[in-house]
């Protein structure tokens, strides 16, 4: 057991964990379960554990941006590693929509469903549309208080403020650099902060999927299957076509490495269903395991964690369809056209904690009047699938910023290469 790398260790207590879980949500509630189990010891562990990670994000976020914009130290490389992760991500978001539509309109998810067996899903209030102007999403970028913004962790506004602090001092130059030293020195330091939390990892994982399972409701699963493996087909194909697919044609890289690579990311991807969570891990592993520079990653990874969202783009346009084909409702080319963009708003103004992707799903359903109460009846199977597109949210990020690296020659390829 101590020869198991750490890796393995999450991956068996992912694994054991939701064996648990299951066990534990057929076993009658009583006292032990529910006051010594899943009251008190998992949720020790695994909301500890969740809050000790939340506790670095907003620091980590802030501090590695400072670092990373301030260390290129040339205003235009600056510029085009912005551009390029803007490209990048919208790119790739955008694909993920069409191709949910695609998958979506190809494997109907939603015909032949009976919609009686859903009833038990029903929502006791209606749901209101979030109605997010784009104009409102830039705004929120923009915080009038820094302290609110770290207070209130609007991840945006502190990336935001985070870019203008580094940019100048990367235009005071010389007079900045005792500065710029303590940004690489507090940003080291708390890269060491996240693998001391990480060797809490298996403990974690396994106490956060025992009571992800316990309290799932299986017979919610059932009526929905045709929806679920639609999801996952369509989030599967994001990977292993989009992102492989890049890999390979633009960035010349093996892509059976970065798959083996990122099994520790999606180990606290699943766990988490946080792509800010697992921020932390993912920077520690873009360069260690990826081989990027820490002056790319440490921009383009925070920043990927709370804009590029291509899993949740998946699973909104993949519910789009569903909810349509189940009330009989047919879509034109306009509203294809009005569901992409949505979804790619949608993505930007999307939180990388759980569940928020089925709130901005409103918007999506919104823009093409499509009832909002179609939200009730996929609820019930959310968490699940929130698991999984987290896991392709974040896997989205680290391929962009790997085909980044590479264009700017920020890559160790020695180090993508090495077989672990
Ligand atoms: N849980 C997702 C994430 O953190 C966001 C979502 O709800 O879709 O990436």
């Amino acid at each position: 057991m101590k020869k198991l790398s750490l890796t393995s260790k999450t991956l068996l207590a992912l694994f054991l964990g939701a064996v648990f879980g299951i066990m534990l949500s057929h076993v009658p509630e009583n006292w032990f379960t529910q006051t010594i189990l899943l009251n008190g010891l998992l949720k020790l562990l695994g909301t500890g554990f969740l809050n000790a990670i939340k506790l670095i994000v907003v620091p980590l976020v802030f501090i590695s941006i400072v670092y990373a914009t301030a260390s290129l130290d040339d205003l235009k490389k600056i510029g085009r590693i912005g551009g390029k992760t803007f490209f990048f991500y919208t790119l790739t978001t955008a694909l993920a929509i069409i191709l949910a539509l695609l998958v979506g309109g190809l494997l109907k998810p939603g015909v032949g469903v009976d919609l009686a067996l859903l009833q038990a899903n029903e929502l006791t209030t209606t749901p209101v549309a979030t109605d997010v102007h784009f104009v409102d999403t830039l705004l929120n970028m923009i915080p009038t208080n820094i302290f609110t913004a770290f207070v209130e962790g609007n991840i945006l506004g502190i990336i935001f403020f985070a870019i203008l602090l580094g940019l100048s001092m990367t235009m005071v130059g010389e007079k900045a650099k005792p500065l710029i030293v303590l940004f690489e020195s507090a940003n080291e330091v708390l890269l060491k902060l996240v693998q001391i939390i990480m060797c809490f990892a298996p403990y974690g994982v396994f106490a956060l999927l025992s009571t992800t399972f316990a309290n799932f409701g299986f017979s919610a699963l059932m009526p929905l299957i045709k929806y679920v493996v639609t999801v996952v087909i369509g989030l599967g194909l994001q990977l292993l076509v989009v992102y492989m697919g890049m890999l390979l044609f633009i960035g010349k890289l093996r892509p059976s490495l970065f798959l083996k690579k990122f099994a520790p990311i999606f180990n606290i991807c699943l766990s988490t269903a946080s792509s800010s969570a697992a921020l932390p891990l993912a920077l520690e592993h873009s360069e260690t395991s990826f081989g990027v520079s820490k002056r790319v990653s440490s921009f383009t990874l925070p920043l990927g964690s709370t804009i590029n969202m291509d899993g949740t783009a998946i699973m909104q346009g993949i519910s789009v369809m569903f909810i349509a084909q189940i009330y009989g409702i047919s879509l034109g080319f306009n509203d294809y056209i009005m569901v992409i963009l949505s979804a790619v708003l949608a993505s930007i103004g999307t939180a990388g904690v759980p569940g928020v992707g089925m709130v901005m799903l409103t918007m999506v359903l919104a823009s093409v009047n499509l009832p909002l109460e179609g939200i009730a009846l996929i609820m019930g199977v959310d968490r699940i699938i929130d698991m999984l597109r987290t896991a392709i949210n974040v896997a989205g990020d680290n391929v962009c910023t790997i085909l980044i690296a590479k264009s700017e020659n920020e890559l160790d390829e020695k180090v993508y290469n090495k077989q672990i």
